[in-house]
């Protein structure tokens, strides 16, 4: 995956995308691997790859696998997964 993060703020683009999520069949499934979510059109059965990471200063940042060249809906559609799981992740602690 080469593709740039694009920067998750919640603004209209955000919310086109989650409306967007929200009308598609998308199911999200987490992976092994911290912040990376496999997300599955249950319409034409692609998958793709999203990935969230987060710069030093806090900003939100995701990418995903397809072909979209906006903030697309796979991020959008994995995104409160990714709150719930990096929020769980950080109220406990690891040892
Ligand atoms: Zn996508």
């Amino acid at each position: 995956m080469t593709k740039q993060f694009f920067k998750i703020e919640r603004n209209a683009k955000l919310d086109a995308a989650i409306t967007r999520a929200k009308a598609g069949k998308l199911f999200v499934r987490p992976t092994v691997t911290f912040r990376r979510y496999i997300v599955i059109n249950r319409e034409n059965g692609h998958a793709y790859t999203v990935e969230f990471d987060r710069t030093a200063s806090g900003t939100k940042l995701g990418r995903c696998s397809c072909d979209s060249k906006v903030l697309c809906k796979h991020l959008a559609a994995s995104l409160p997964l990714h709150l719930l799981i990096a929020s769980r992740r950080f109220s406990q602690p690891t040892n």
